[in-house]
């Protein structure tokens, strides 16, 4: 079990100006910081971090979106933290999220969904890798 996980805020949350509120979630909730940046994707690089869903129906959509506008990239550190973060953020679709979750608090759909949480140790590593290069992680 690792202890870390990665996030993205994406860009329909740091466009309505939610960036602080839902940091503030992820602070509250325990995680740690160990690494974070505010950059803004091209089609291309969103495509790669997404390419597991490059087949499915809703990709075009999916990386035009996340190169829309900023994220807030982050690698965060808690105690279980690959599977505590997917029950903080709640389900894909806000409509589906537990109360008191992030994307119940601040998504508006199933495709703007305000943030991303890695859904394995294994990927969080490679999605961290995707982001930050040694010196800015720490
Ligand atoms: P994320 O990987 O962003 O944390 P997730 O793990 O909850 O989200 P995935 O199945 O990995 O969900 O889908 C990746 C993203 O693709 C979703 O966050 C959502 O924005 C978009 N997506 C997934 N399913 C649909 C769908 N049926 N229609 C539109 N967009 C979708
Ligand atoms: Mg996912």
């Amino acid at each position: 079990m690792s202890n870390r996980t990665f996030t993205m805020i994406k860009p329909d949350a740091t466009s309505k100006g939610y960036t602080g509120a839902i940091l503030d979630q992820i602070i509250k909730a325990g995680y740690s910081v160990k690494a974070m940046k505010w950059t803004k994707l091209t089609i291309e690089q969103a495509g790669l971090f997404y390419d597991i869903h490059r087949e499915r129906p809703f990709f075009g959509d999916l990386v035009k979106f996340m190169s829309s506008g900023p994220i807030v990239a982050a690698i965060l550190e808690k105690e279980n933290a690959v599977e505590d973060f997917r029950t903080l953020i709640g389900a894909t679709n806000p409509a589906n999220a537990a109360e008191g979750t992030i994307r119940k608090n601040f998504a508006a759909s199933i495709g703007e969904n305000a943030v991303h949480g890695s859904d394995s140790d294994e990927n969080a590593q490679i999605e961290g890798d995707f982001f930050f290069s040694k010196l800015e992680r720490f």
